[in-house]
């Protein structure tokens, strides 16, 4: 799915036209200073076609202030993104910090595109003719008010996208399967890369009809070449200042949205956290097939093993069907385990069940528990179906409404039928009256 990323100073505005893209479903939070979200990607569609939504807003400037960090935005946006939407208080104009965007945005070899908003009325219009001035072409004026103009800004996106079909990555089979290689700072992601990426040669012009980008790696591991995802500054040890949490999350957020499978590392040597919890669930609502990867496992004792279990049914519950494996970075402990792992996982990503298995299972299982009755009235499931593969994406068809509780039962079942481990599945249920 192509990517639009919207850059721009907080309180511009991003965050109203943002839910105008995606319709009511899934509002956003205002920006508010100091609350960072974690998620900043979201679904959008117009016209039939589907792109992703990175808003980069909440962003909250460091020291360095916010020229530099709102360029930072526009850096990140033009490595992530197809397109990159530069939005622009009409009321205030553009200010250095907007010129210090343009200017980078203007090397940008991807399209660009400028809403003006706040444009709440016709006569405001003429105003933002000023905004020619970025040269970034013309500026769209939007209210977000009546979310007048939005139409035409979504159409001009439209445009400025790639087409894409329907299913993401099946225009990229056959290249090197995409790794995010993610975690907390300090989890080892940098000495993992360095070990494993010093064990096999960096084998990037051997590889036929792949292109890579600079910041991403080719590495073999276990004799598959696999792409890691924005790596660059893993490779060069770059440290993430203080501060610059949302910057670092919103990375990982991009890493894990270009990738296929995620290594999700954790420190093995220190309790489970919850920034720890936070990538885990990044992974899952991308709907990415998901390897969890305990590092530094030579500095666990008894005692911390013992603290583990607990901690593992208490805060790894929402991901049980990943995969685990203990490693360290420092000795090369079990990092073979590594591909298979991921392999495995990916598999389960690409699995399709076919229509007659699927339905002679779900058959057997109503069979047996039937659902719930709800209002004197007891739902008839008709038919399942998947729907879509990366991840596994199932569609229940029914007569009623099925239970929450129910909906679990059956993905369990579904789970304990079909494995699918390390990949995260979708059940939804349309109602058919
Ligand atoms: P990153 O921020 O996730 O890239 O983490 P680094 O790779 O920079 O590692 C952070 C610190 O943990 C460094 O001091 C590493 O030497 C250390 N470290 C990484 N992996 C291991 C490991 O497996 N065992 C031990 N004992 N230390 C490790």
């Amino acid at each position: 799915v192509p990517v639009l990323a919207v850059v721009g100073r907080p309180n511009v505005g991003k965050s109203t036209l943002v839910n105008r893209f995606l319709g009511r479903r899934e509002a956003v939070v205002q920006d508010v200073p100091g609350v960072t979200r974690d998620r900043v990607s979201y679904d959008a569609l117009w016209n039939g076609r589907r792109f992703t939504v990175m808003d980069t807003g909440g962003w909250e400037p460091d020291a360095s202030g916010l020229q530099k960090a709102v360029a930072a935005q526009a850096e990140l946006a033009m490595r992530t993104a197809d397109a990159i939407l530069l939005v622009v208080d009409s009321r205030v104009g553009a200010t250095e910090v907007e010129q210090a965007a343009a200017d980078v945005l203007r090397r940008s070899d991807r399209p660009v595109l400028v809403a003006a908003t706040k444009v709440d009325d016709e006569r405001m219009v003429a105003e933002t003719a000023a905004l020619w001035g970025l040269g970034l072409g013309e500026p769209y004026p939007v209210s977000g008010l009546h979310g007048r103009g939005s139409g035409d800004l979504l159409d001009a996106i439209l445009d400025a996208l790639p087409e894409t079909p329907r299913e993401t990555f099946e225009a990229t089979r056959g290249g090197p399967r995409r790794v995010a290689l993610v975690g907390r700072p300090n989890v080892g992601k940098s000495s993992l890369l360095n070990r494993v990426s010093g064990e096999v040669r960096s084998v990037v012009h051997d590889v036929a009809g792949t292109t890579v980008d600079p910041v991403d790696s080719l590495v073999e591991l276990d004799g598959e070449i696999f792409r890691f995802v924005d790596t660059a500054g893993l490779r060069k040890r770059v440290k993430t200042a203080s501060g610059m949490e949302y910057y670092a999350s919103l990375r990982t957020q991009a890493a894990i949205e270009a990738s296929e499978v995620a290594l999700v590392l954790l420190d093995a040597s220190e309790p489970i956290s919850e920034q720890d919890q936070r990538v885990l669930t990044m992974v899952e609502e991308a709907g990415r097939a998901l390897v969890i990867v305990f590092n530094k496992w030579d500095l666990v004792d008894e005692e911390r093993r013992l603290a583990m279990k607990r901690e593992l049914e208490r805060d790894l519950g929402r991901v049980r069907w990943a995969e685990r494996i203990n490693i360290s970075a420092l000795t090369g402990r079990a990092t073979a385990k590594i591909a298979p792992a991921m392999r495995t996982a990916l598999s389960s990503w690409d699995t399709r069940i076919p229509t007659g298995r699927l339905n002679s299972w779900l058959s057997d299982v109503i069979a047996a528990t039937p659902p719930p009755v709800r209002g004197g009235k007891q739902p008839k499931v008709l038919f399942a179906t998947q729907a879509a593969t990366r991840p596994p994406t199932f569609v229940l068809f029914t007569s009623g409404f099925l239970e929450a509780g129910y909906r679990r039962f059956l993905e369990r079942r579904l789970r304990e039928e079909f494995g699918f481990e390390g990949s995260p599945i979708r059940l939804s249920v349309r109602v058919r009256e």
